[in-house]
């Protein structure tokens, strides 16, 4: 299924090397272990998720005693599996399995690019077809296209949002999307944010004030601040990470773009290194492409 297909380069670019890097040995030894680094490094794992990964397989050579390099699959299969485990505990049936929120605000942050209007135009149709009143707030009021692309994505779901036009006060919109959400007896609230990274003193401001205006209408809100990065950008996903978890609180990513990509390792460092758990993965354009992020179907289709 899309799943499948979405990691399709990744798998493929992956095992082609790792069975490369095993063919004619007859054990895990070290020159197999360097193979291996390199390969989870050029399929953007990250480096010190890489180290953690590599230690712990050498542990495990050298304790369970693996001797045949055939094993390593089942190996690294296991290790993966355990770390995503580790920052993705709980994997998300449904938006509000842990929260009794109502409206549930969800606040979008990311850089213009990464897929950010896509994923809540794919967002707001999962909600919607699941049965649930979403309300839409156009708070990227920047870019003209990002306002008329989320409408273009409202009327296609069928979905009310909340638009000001461009160059209006963003927090002013996330104010009344909010406030819209409670008075319609609305499940689930998103707002878009706009995606500028001029300075990180702008981003966060921006972000902060955004947030406080909708805390007049929900105090708690928004419950989730949802970071949207491109899963095919590597090392640049690592550094926006990094920058808006310092401008804002951001509990739960998004990675797109997966199906175009062999990086798809991005998806086990980022997590690892920031320890926010990935929530949704896009792995096509379409709209049915954007899926909840399970781990276990997540490195089964890499393994299959
Ligand atoms: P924004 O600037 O962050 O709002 O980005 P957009 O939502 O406009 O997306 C930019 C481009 O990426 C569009 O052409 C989308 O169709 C495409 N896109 C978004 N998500 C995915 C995905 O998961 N896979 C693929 N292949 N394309 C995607």
């Amino acid at each position: 299924e899309s799943l499948d297909k979405g990691l399709e380069k990744t798998k493929d670019s992956f095992f082609s090397k790792l069975g490369k890097a095993v063919m004619g040995k007859s054990k895990v030894d070290d020159e197999v272990l360097d193979e291996l680094e390199d390969i989870l490094i050029t399929s953007d794992v990250g480096v010190e998720t890489t180290l953690k990964i590599i230690k712990r397989i050498e542990e495990r050579v050298s304790r369970d005693k693996y001797t045949t390099a055939s094993e390593l699959d089942k190996l690294l299969k296991e290790e993966i599996t355990k770390l995503l485990a580790e920052n993705n505990a709980q994997d998300i049936k449904s938006f509000f399995t842990n929260t009794a929120a109502k409206p549930y605000v969800i606040m979008v942050v990311g850089v213009n690019g990464v897929g950010k209007t896509t994923t809540i135009g794919k967002l707001a149709s999962k909600f919607h077809r699941a049965g649930n009143k979403v309300v839409l707030g156009a708070a990227d009021t920047f870019r003209a296209a990002a306002v008329d692309q989320l409408k273009l994505w409202a009327e296609r779901v069928n979905v009310p949002i909340v638009s000001h036009g461009m160059n209006t006060d963003p927090a002013s919109v996330a104010y009344d999307a909010v406030k819209q959400g409670v008075d319609s007896g609305a499940d689930i609230v998103i707002i878009d944010t706009a995606g500028r990274l001029h300075t990180k003193v702008n981003l966060m401001n921006e972000l902060s004030k955004i947030k406080r205006v909708m805390q007049k209408v929900i105090p708690d809100a928004p419950h989730e601040i949802l970071l949207v990065l491109d899963g095919s950008t590597g090392q640049n996903a690592f550094i926006q990470a990094k920058e808006f978890t310092r401008a804002t609180e951001v509990n739960a990513l998004a990675i797109t773009k997966l199906d175009g990509t062999a990086k798809g390792g991005v998806v086990i460092g980022i997590s690892d290194q920031f320890k926010i758990p990935v929530k949704y993965i896009g792995v096509g354009e379409k709209v049915d492409d954007l899926q909840i992020f399970n781990r276990q179907a997540f490195v089964d289709s890499l393994f299959k």
